[in-house]
């Protein structure tokens, strides 16, 4: 312990996959555990992408893969680019890399230098602000709460931006939250970007295709602010494929280099045969995204009655990915006359032990009075889940 790096010592465990791999624990042990932790499609990868997958291991993909990944997968993602999102970018500008999390990391790696602050607006998902501790910024928290339908204004980020402030991060539609920022919003918060020169903003579209109202908008599609936009996106959440690790960027050719070289250096060019696969889930539409859409559109409308007849929670509607954030701030201060029930963090503990409920509290996504809720999964568990949880808050007084 005591010869690990400061570096590492400054790391938080991502929450989570804890409290995933907790469930999955309590669930060995043979407890019945129903698990609302983990943000992951519950549907398997479309047959299309498996059979693609097949095919590259009989075709030999058992080769070094180029380091921003094979040339095709790029053009594929850059017609994607042009086609969904209305943003010019060539393939030289396209890396792919193990996951959204790795692109992630590797541009903030790329453009942030120790001291420098990165604007991050809470509830945020979890990963951003580890992420940042580890390239050694400063992570500035520009807060939204329920009362603002969990969404930040311009006035709130410009009377946080400083001479040192590199990069913003953004996400819509939102983990944890599922709120989608309308055109207009966007608009105002690509003004700020406008106004400070040497100002990036990351727009993590990752939930772009899980979107209930309105229409989805890309940040670099604002023309006057694409040099300064890096679009982080990937193929885990829109065609159930998280296990399989692909995530890509869009971005200026000078950051797009910088990835080059450090995924040069750090992972060489990612799983090959992950790679094949992707290229065939990207270049066709079998209909299963959209199936999979309307799956958690109905389970969004289930989850959202359900919860409405719960003493003591609000939420918002979400109008995206498949998260609620819950805000359950009346809880505090209560008790079942043995436990007292102080944070969010309490309150997780006290329905994974009563309810057998396993959630997210809020501390994780900067969201001190609220718990994530991920409803991914099916209408019989979600029910059940809630019936439970309303059976252990109805005994803290
Ligand atoms: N961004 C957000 C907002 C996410 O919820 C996730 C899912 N964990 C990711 C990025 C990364 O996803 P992945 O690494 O599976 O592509
Ligand atoms: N995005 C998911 C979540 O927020 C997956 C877990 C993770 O990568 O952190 O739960």
């Amino acid at each position: 312990m005591e010869y690990l790096s400061d570096r590492i010592k400054s790391l938080s465990v991502s929450q989570t996959l804890a409290m995933a791999q907790k469930s999955r624990e309590l669930k060995a042990k043979g407890i019945d555990i129903i698990s609302l932790s983990l943000g992951e499609p519950d549907f398997n990868t479309p047959d299309y992408v498996k059979e693609a997958a097949k095919k590259a291991i009989d075709d030999n993909y058992s080769k070094y893969p180029p380091v921003p990944g094979f040339y095709d997968l790029r053009e594929a993602i850059s017609n994607k680019f042009r086609v969904e999102n209305g943003i010019k970018y060539a393939p030289e500008q396209i890396i792919v890399s193990a996951g959204g999390k790795h692109s992630l990391i590797n541009v903030i790696l790329s453009i942030v230098n120790p001291g420098d602050e990165v604007i991050i607006l809470a509830p945020y998902w979890v990963s951003y602000y580890d992420q940042i501790i580890l390239a050694g910024g400063n992570p500035v928290i520009v807060e939204a709460t329920i009362d603002n339908d969990f969404k930040v204004s311009r006035e709130q980020l410009e009377v946080v931006i400083t001479r040192k402030t590199r990069l913003i991060i953004f996400n819509s539609p939102s983990n944890p939250t599922g709120m989608v920022y309308t055109r207009e919003e966007m608009r105002e918060i690509a003004n700020v970007v406008k106004r400070h020169e040497g100002l990036f903003i990351i727009s993590d579209e990752i939930y772009e295709h899980i979107i209930f109202k309105g229409e989805h908008v890309s940040m670099a599609s604002f023309e006057d602010i694409y040099d300064r936009v890096i679009t982080v996106n990937g193929v885990s959440k829109g065609y159930a494929m998280t296990g399989w690790r692909i995530g890509y960027i869009g971005a200026p050719q000078w950051i797009a280099k910088a990835v080059d070289k450090l995924q040069g250096q750090f992972t060489s060019g990612v799983c090959s045969i992950a790679q094949r696969a992707a290229l065939a889930a990207i270049s066709k539409d079998d209909g299963s995204r959209g199936k999979m859409r309307d799956a958690f559109l109905r389970r969004r409308d289930l989850i959202c009655k359900l919860l409405k007849d719960v003493k003591g929670i609000k939420i918002r509607v979400p109008q995206g990915a498949f998260y609620v954030m819950m805000d359950i701030s009346h809880y505090f201060g209560k008790s079942d006359g043995v436990i007292l029930i102080k944070t969010s963090e309490d309150l997780t503990l006290y329905l994974l032990d009563k309810a057998q409920v396993a959630l997210v509290g809020g501390e994780a996504f900067g969201a001190p009075g609220c718990i994530r809720i991920s409803y991914a999964t099916s209408d019989e568990l979600l029910v059940e889940a809630v019936r439970r949880m309303k059976e252990a808050l109805y005994k803290l007084h």
